[in-house]
């Protein structure tokens, strides 16, 4: 496969691209992971998390709570508060 850079050289290192585009500032990060152990969807957060601002009424197993849950995810904060829908 040749590099998806610069189409010129064997691909050689990861996302399909050759040594010299891999390492050249700003090319990298316009070509995602190839690779199917990359990091996909929202980041793993391990730490401190901060309370939602506010409950939700959604109740447990719905769509509205799962798309909450998504939510506070994607905000880094704590999925879960004391005073949601149970
Ligand atoms: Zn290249």
């Amino acid at each position: 496969m040749l590099c998806r850079h610069c189409q010129k050289v064997k691909s050689n290192r990861p996302r399909g691209l050759c040594w010299s585009c891999y390492y050249r500032p700003g090319v990298r990060d316009q070509y995602p992971s190839t690779s199917k152990y990359a990091r996909r969807g929202v980041g793993d957060f391990h730490g401190r998390t901060k309370l939602a601002a506010e409950p939700t009424t959604a109740r447990p197993g719905t769509e509205a709570k799962i798309a909450v849950l998504a939510e506070r995810a994607r905000l880094g904060l704590s999925l879960w508060h004391p005073l949601d829908a149970a």
